[in-house]
């Protein structure tokens, strides 16, 4: 029975490649940047609607983001995500035109298969800068998903991969101008504050814990050489493994710019971003399902190491909240870094394309294991609750 439905999915995919090839050919033709995908969202969720998916734009507030449902029964809900945005100069130089209609492909074949269930798609904008998912998860629109999926095109195959809990963190320094070579004592110096403050955490590294990461940039040093600062900026980022760590780490910063205040004489005014990305939360039984499923389409799956060289992604939210995979796919066959021109022209190329089918192929079968195997839901439950 399974391996008829799988047998059935895969066909119903092969069908709908032309279809889903071309859609991720014309995203990539018109790269948009965050909370603009306009033509992505509309073309990805307009497609879904002629096979029967009911849509509802602009979900969470925010414009570009939908949610596209089929039903037949009432349980489980399996939730397909899909990141459309780009990036300035690189266009999509992460890949994200596949990401959409990977999972419409999925989701579709699903829908088409005739088993039972729920499911969702939910179109997530700006991954790459404003954390739509984090902003969609405060509103609750993952709440009712037994399990979310989505796969990155990467330049190596991992199923398992973490990623750190991310806090931005800008700071100001407000000091008193004067002539610097006539009258500097008459002056209070927001340069010299950030600067203790920068020190002060380069210092404070060496009592971290090695997942941990801070890092910054000064947005703002000073107007002129010949005039004492009075106001300077910068933005860091505080992050680590556990949320928890990462906050009591965060305090330890501000002791950091609190100092340099003290020092100067400068005040100085801290402001923690509202939006900060959790740490990514694995699911084995969901990811052991779909490595199994990969493998069975001829993918070969190195042991990989989930802890290695580590950044961050909104989807760490959607994993707090439900069981979620977030696999990488190699499209590129040899080290092209992700965010440049180079994985742009991989991202639009053949050899991206048929990644991209591949990882709709793993996610239906995925969702159909849910469905058939009612153990696996109960596990893949089981694993989220223990964390
Ligand atoms: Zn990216
Ligand atoms: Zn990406």
């Amino acid at each position: 029975m399974s391996n008829n439905v799988k047998e059935g999915i895969i066909k119903k995919i092969d069908e709908l490649s032309p279809m889903l090839i071309s859609i991720a050919k014309e995203i990539h033709k018109r790269p948009e940047l965050a909370f603009e995908e306009d033509f992505a969202s509309e073309l990805l969720s307009s497609t879904l609607k002629k096979y029967g998916f009911k849509i509802e734009k602009g979900i969470g507030g925010l414009e570009t983001a939908f949610r596209a449902a089929y039903a037949k029964g009432s349980s489980p809900v399996i939730g397909f995500i899909a990141e459309y945005d780009a990036l300035p100069e690189v266009g999509h130089g992460c890949g994200h035109n596949l990401i959409g209609p990977a999972s419409i492909g999925a989701a579709i074949a699903l829908a088409e298969s005739g088993l039972k269930g729920r499911l969702v798609v939910i179109g997530t904008p700006a991954e790459e800068k404003g954390g739509g998912k984090v902003i969609l998860a405060k509103k609750g629109i993952f709440k009712s998903l037994d399990a979310a999926m989505m796969v990155h095109p990467s330049n190596d195959t991992e199923v398992v991969k973490r990623a750190l809990a991310a806090i931005d963190v800008a700071v100001e320094y407000f000091g008193k101008p004067s002539h610097a070579a006539a009258t500097p004592w008459d002056g209070v110096n927001a340069l010299d504050a950030m600067v203790l403050a920068y020190n002060n955490i380069s210092v404070l590294r060496q009592q971290l814990k090695p997942d941990v990461r801070i890092h910054g940039i000064i947005t703002n040093g000073g107007a002129a050489p010949n005039i004492i600062p009075a106001y300077t900026s910068a933005r860091f980022l505080v992050r680590a493994l556990d949320m928890r760590d990462a906050l009591k780490v965060l305090k330890k910063v501000k002791a950091c710019f609190d100092s340099a205040a003290k020092a100067t004489g400068a005040k100085v005014r801290i402001k923690i971003g509202e939006n900060a990305y959790e740490a990514f939360r694995p699911n084995y039984p969901l990811a052991e399902t779909f490595e199994r499923n990969l493998k069975s389409l001829g993918i070969k799956v190195k042991k990989w190491d989930e802890y290695k060289e580590l950044g961050s992604s909104d989807i760490g939210n959607v994993s707090q909240i439900t069981p979620t995979i977030h696999p990488n796919l190699d499209i590129c066959h040899k080290q092209i870094p992700h965010h440049t021109k180079e994985f742009n022209a991989i991202a639009g190329s053949e050899s991206g394309t048929r990644g991209m089918i591949i990882a709709a192929k793993a996610m239906a079968m995925t969702g159909a294991d849910i469905i058939m195997d009612k153990g696996l839901l109960r596990r893949i439950k089981e694993a989220h609750k223990k964390g």
